[in-house]
């Protein structure tokens, strides 16, 4: 009779993004803020980042792994699905569900299911999808069956009304600065300046969003999600955002 043994890879809650900075982008301060509460917070890229306008794929990884240092996140990874062209094939879906059967999550964050970017919206089916294939038991693809118990979507990216805000006030510098660990993206250079706005921009584009879902729930900057399920209570009384 033994225990099986405890899995060093697991996670509490793990965010699956199409591009290395997406995280970042839309749910980088909750996955520090879960962090400092002791939760053990992972990040799947789904790409590497070759066909971006400025820097390489290795320029990408040494950056992602100076963000993650910086949102205190446990694991971090990224496949090899090609760049630009993120497909909900059966072999993406397994490459998925591996990664989910190895780390274990109970929180999946996925990106939102619309959006401008085919990779973003490929990436949040292809994320569900892959949950369902993980815990099918039959299924042999190394490690136990496991399934998230919640799956939520980070929807930063698209225009629609979160069902939940997490306050990141007290985490909005440091999730500024993880994006700002993209250097090859986000410094201030001539190469792209179209679609790669300056410093100050961008500072003020994060801030605003940050601020505006902040202010729909009461606190100064926050990240939206949205849930499929109703949200449930206990007691009346706990229910936090002021109505009037
Ligand atoms: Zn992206």
């Amino acid at each position: 009779m033994s225990a099986t043994p405890p899995n060093p890879l697991a996670l509490d809650i793990l965010a699956v993004a199409a591009h290395r900075d997406d995280v970042e982008q839309t749910c980088g301060g909750t996955l520090l803020k879960m962090a400092q509460m002791g939760h053990r917070t992972g990040i799947l890229d789904l790409t590497k980042g070759e066909m971006g306008t400025r820097g390489s794929a290795e320029d990408r990884a040494r950056e992602a792994l100076d963000a993650a240092k910086i949102l205190c996140v446990s694991w971090r990874h990224a496949l090899d699905v090609p760049d630009g062209r993120v497909e909900n094939t059966w072999e993406n879906r397994v490459k998925v569900a591996r990664v989910i059967r190895e780390t274990t999550p109970r929180v999946l964050i996925l990106p939102y299911w619309k959006g401008r970017h085919p990779d973003h919206y490929t990436a949040s089916i292809l994320g569900y999808e892959a949950c369902f294939l993980a815990g099918l038991k039959k299924l042999e693809i190394g490690s136990e069956p496991h399934r998230p118990f919640k799956i939520i979507y980070a929807t930063l990216y698209y225009d629609i009304r979160p069902t939940f805000v997490v306050d990141i006030t007290d985490q909005f510098e440091a999730r500024f600065e993880s994006l700002m660990a993209y250097k090859t993206q986000f410094s201030d250079q001539e190469a792209g300046s179209g679609i790669f706005p300056a410093h100050a921009e961008i500072r003020a584009r994060v801030e605003a969003m940050a601020r505006y879902y902040g202010m729909l729930a009461g606190v100064t900057y926050g990240e939206p999600f949205l849930q499929k399920e109703v949200g449930l209570v206990e007691d009346l009384t706990l229910i936090p955002v002021k109505s009037i």
